[in-house]
């Protein structure tokens, strides 16, 4: 499996380098039909191509032309190079022919009207846990089930990382449909609780635990006293990096149980606009400009980015379809969720929220997921609400965090 790893890596690759070296005015780069019909005369003049499977790399070269077709829309970009233990994985086509039906249930008919014929891959169950897959060149492969159900699909994707095989079948599952009757939730994320509901829930990403993370810095600590290049130092790093997965993967898991529960429990999910990438962004500035507390800075954001945000709001789209709106997030923070009022001082502290306008009192990170509810947030900007409140902020750079102070008077309904 390795080895279809590394033939799909360097199918891949060229691939890439055909379209990187593309310049205008030259002949353009070679599409899928041209890249298959080049992988058979690769094949035939190189051997070690030879002993790898056919289908794994053409399959590598399926996979990025859909990934260079969706480039604008699926938010990757333009496809990038696969590097050796980082990206190291292989599709497979699935051997057995089914017949192909529609979506209502009646059988697939071309225009002869004769049956359409797909595509299955070979899944075997061995017990409740687990079952077996049929990898070409490697005979049955087990695997553990994660679902009750065995897949029916298609196509299915090995990768392996961090001593670790993982099998996921390409199956797009239904939408979670709306309960009846449903409420609106807002959602505010933040560093201290991950996740606070309007409604009072506090949900709360697990993190690494002390020992664990005590664990990391012994480890890295010894990989980084022992001798360069050497046996020890690599296995030092190799637990680093498995402690680390084991904090994705608890993060992943919250973050798809949560999705799912917010999907089946509420009809409209508010969730307040972020924009990660500017919010995560290196204080370390330039050579001739350097920023400031840029440690700090990294620390905030390695906490950010250890929430799961983004995969939270990603997954929940998902499994609920247009039932996910952003609410622009300036101000959700600094209004009062009772009457309106908009002031910095109101906030108190981290987590205490009193409104300076009519004294309510509340947690600070619900306060804001109510607004984040109602979809209050998105304020006109004090230069254009003139003569509202009057006074405007100094002009300093603004912080990612937090909004500049600003005395907005928001008409009651
Ligand atoms: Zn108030």
């Amino acid at each position: 499996m390795l080895l279809h790893c590394a033939h799909a890596r360097y199918v891949w690759n060229l691939a890439v380098e055909q379209h990187a070296c593309w310049r205008p005015g030259r002949r353009s780069a070679p599409g899928f039909a041209e890249q298959c019909r080049q992988l058979t005369e690769a094949r035939r003049e190189n051997a070690w191509l030879a002993v790898g499977n056919a289908d794994v790399q053409q399959q590598a070269l399926q996979d990025f032309a859909k990934a260079r077709t969706a480039r604008f829309a699926s938010g990757f970009g333009e496809p990038t190079w696969r590097r050796k233990h980082v990206h190291e994985g292989f599709r497979v086509i699935g051997t057995d022919r089914v017949p192909e039906s529609n979506p209502d249930g009646s059988p697939k008919l071309n225009a002869k009207g004769k049956q359409v014929m797909g595509r299955s891959v070979v899944v075997q169950r061995l017990n409740r846990r687990w079952a077996r897959v049929k990898v070409p060149g490697c005979g049955w492969v087990r695997f553990r089930l994660t679902r009750t159900e065995l897949p029916q699909a298609k196509t299915f994707r090995v990768t392996f990382r961090t001593g670790r095989w993982h099998i996921a079948f390409a199956i797009v599952p239904d939408p979670i449909p709306a309960p009846e009757p449903g409420e609106v939730i807002g959602i505010d994320r933040g560093v201290k609780i991950t996740a606070a509901l309007s409604d009072g829930r506090r949900l709360n990403c697990p993190q690494l635990t002390t020992r664990e993370r005590a664990q990391i810095r012994k480890h890295q600590r010894r990989a980084a006293r022992a001798p360069k290049g050497s046996d020890r130092k690599r296995a030092e790093y190799a637990k680093v990096a498995r402690l680390k997965a084991r904090e994705a993967d608890r993060r992943k898991d919250w973050c798809e149980k949560t999705s799912t529960m917010l999907a089946r429990t509420c009809r409209l999910i508010r969730f307040e606009k972020l924009n990660i990438t500017t919010m995560t962004r290196s204080a370390k500035g330039t050579v001739e400009q350097p920023g400031t507390r840029v440690r700090q800075k990294a620390g905030l954001n390695r906490g950010i980015l250890a929430q799961g945000w983004g995969l939270l709001r990603r997954r929940t789209g998902e499994k609920a379809p247009g039932r996910v709106e952003d609410v622009p997030a300036p101000y959700t923070s600094l209004r009062c969720s009772a009457c309106g009022w908009i002031e910095k001082d109101s906030r108190k502290s981290q987590a205490e929220f009193a409104c300076v306008s009519c004294g309510f009192t509340c947690n600070a990170d619900e306060n804001a997921a109510v607004n984040v509810a109602a979809g209050q947030g998105g304020i006109p900007r004090p230069r254009r609400a003139a003569g509202a409140g009057g006074v405007t902020a100094a002009t300093s750079r603004s912080s990612a965090r937090e909004p500049q102070p600003v005395r907005v008077e928001i008409p009651l309904p």
